[in-house]
């Protein structure tokens, strides 16, 4: 089955009229690699022709597109929940829930919980450090917004910490963030670790939490200049601000790393727009249910 590709709108829709295209969608993105039946292992199957599932021609075990995945038991229908993903991935900017919820007709709380499993997809993968060159810097939101850049110990921000890695000709390629609880060592590394590799030339401010990184990481540390030296981690940083203020009235701490995810995971494959919906949908439909599930009780 051919992958949905582009940002248009209209294409969209024209490709997905009814639930049941969204059904047979999935299908082909489910088991795009191969076909194992969940019971026996039997690879053999037929297709059923009202909702693709397939029929194991050893067990007759029947398995839906959407079994065992998020999409099961989508109760507002598949084509909502495609224009959902749809929207927070081609789109530049994403939506809240709430003008998502009047957009496609549901609940408020409908487009809340299914956004934020979105949001889970969107999440890393870790598995590609930032190679090259990386700007790493610090900063907060929330609370009473000045000006000033760079660290604060006010309780009411959020203490963030954000990794740019640029491309040879100063480009944004990839953006990763991260919450902080203080501005320790122990606290800036979980960044480096999980998206920056060793080989990678990092960048930083002259902040003394940086240096015993500097055994481990390839750090240069310069002396921050009001954001003049490291421009494009400051336009990312004021663009991330501005779009969490602008499209969500009130970010709970707790969840902003679920909004950090989305804006990175926009901005990491927008050099790959034309893919960025069939690869989100291919993602979600071979995580499996249980993780959704863990996921959002942990936190
Ligand atoms: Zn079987």
């Amino acid at each position: 089955m051919e992958k949905f590709t582009g940002e248009s709108i209209l294409e969209f829709t024209d490709r997905f009229k009814t639930d049941l295209d969204c059904l047979e969608y999935l299908a082909s993105k489910k088991w795009e690699d191969n076909y194992k039946c969940s019971k026996c292992s039997h690879t053999k199957f037929t297709i059923r022709k009202k909702n693709f599932a397939r029929d194991c021609n050893l067990c007759h075990h029947i398995e839906s597109p959407t079994a065992n995945t998020i999409f099961h038991r989508v109760r507002f229908g598949l084509r909502k929940a495609f224009v959902v993903i749809f929207e927070m991935s081609a789109s530049t900017k994403s939506i809240s829930a709430k003008q998502m919820a009047k957009r496609i007709k549901v609940s408020r709380t409908t487009t809340t919980t299914f956004m934020k499993k979105v949001r889970i997809s969107m999440a890393s993968s870790e598995s590609m450090p930032m190679v090259g060159n990386v700007h790493v810097d610090e900063f907060v939101f929330g609370g009473m917004e000045n000006l000033k850049q760079g660290r604060s110990n006010d309780s009411k921000k959020k203490k963030l910490i954000i990794a740019v890695e640029l491309s040879d000709t100063g480009g944004v390629k990839r953006v990763y963030f991260d919450t902080l609880k203080n501005y320790s060592s122990e606290e800036l590394r979980n960044i480096f670790d999980t998206h920056i590799s060793k080989q990678a030339k990092v960048k930083t401010d002259k902040w003394s939490g940086y240096k015993p990184l500097a055994k481990e990481y390839d750090i240069v540390q310069v002396k921050s200049d009001k954001g003049k030296s490291s421009k494009e981690i400051h336009t990312i940083i004021h663009q991330v601000k501005s779009w969490l203020r602008s499209t969500f009235s009130w970010v709970h701490k707790e969840h902003i790393m679920k909004y950090l995810n989305e804006y990175s995971y926009r901005i990491n494959r927008s050099l790959f727009k034309d893919n960025i919906f069939d690869l989100l949908i291919t993602r979600m439909v071979k995580t499996q249910k249980v993780k959704y599930q863990n996921i959002i009780l942990s936190k």
